[in-house]
């Protein structure tokens, strides 16, 4: 089976977020998505975040309706911790966790977005993330082939003068490297983001542009973002 695991804060899950899992699906032909929230961010350690059931809730109401799609507790806090004290989720961890109840002929397959895509070589045993898996990457408007190129670890990354005939080619189709395979998904034209839908919420403007309605009606029962 081909497994997709998508990572991210989800605060809250939007319609950009769907939009890329389900062009992922089509793309690489994945029989499940699995929607990892993370309980602590590794790159959002200092930012207050929604407590994770009610970011967990939502992604469970915004992959109802898709066969494919799971909501995943790969990432949630130990039981009676809170997030302070918790230790920031390393996707490695997570993959390979995930990894160790897969039968032999599964693969593996991380999506992400470009603008998460553009600082991967800083995440946590980066290199180690791309022989554990192959990345779906989905563009977005002014990222070229040579940036997501650039955007590999150090031992990874092609050469300057391999990438500079690609910086005005639009992302698209697929990078095979010594070390790493990725698939790129064309921009999905979803302006959502999380932080457009808090900010909305917070002056009660509505967020049916953004998100699912099942949601919009959880944030404003909730009292989320206020
Ligand atoms: P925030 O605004 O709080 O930073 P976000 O909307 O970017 O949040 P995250 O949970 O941080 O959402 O993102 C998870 C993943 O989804 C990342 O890989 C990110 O690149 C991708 N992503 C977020 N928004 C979109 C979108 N509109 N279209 C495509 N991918 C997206």
């Amino acid at each position: 089976m081909n497994i997709g695991l998508f990572g991210g804060t989800f605060d809250p899950v939007h319609r950009g977020h769907v939009a890329l899992a389900r062009a992922a699906m089509e793309r690489c032909k994945l029989h499940r998505v699995y929607f990892v929230p993370a309980n602590s961010p590794p790159h959002k350690q200092k930012q207050p975040l929604t407590a994770f059931a009610h970011r967990f809730a939502m992604l469970a109401l915004a992959t109802a309706n898709e066969k494919a799609f799971a909501p995943s507790l790969l990432e949630a806090p130990e039981e009676g911790e809170s997030r302070k004290k918790d230790k920031p989720n390393y996707t490695i961890d997570t993959v390979r966790r995930l990894k160790q109840s897969f039968k032999g002929s599964d693969q593996l397959f991380l999506l992400i977005g470009m603008d998460a895509f553009a600082e991967i070589a800083k995440w946590h045993q980066a290199e180690s993330l791309f022989r554990e898996c192959e990345f779906i990457v989905a563009g977005r408007p002014g990222f070229s082939l040579a940036d997501v190129a650039n955007a590999l670890p150090e031992k990874l990354r092609p050469r300057p003068e391999v990438t500079k005939p690609f910086q005005k080619q639009v992302a698209t189709g697929d990078l095979v490297l010594p070390g790493v395979s990725l698939h790129l998904v064309e921009d999905l034209h979803q302006p959502a983001s999380a932080t457009a839908i808090r900010q909305a919420a917070s002056s009660g403007k509505p967020l049916g542009r953004f998100v699912e309605p099942a949601i919009a009606e959880y944030i404003k029962k909730m009292g989320l973002y206020k």
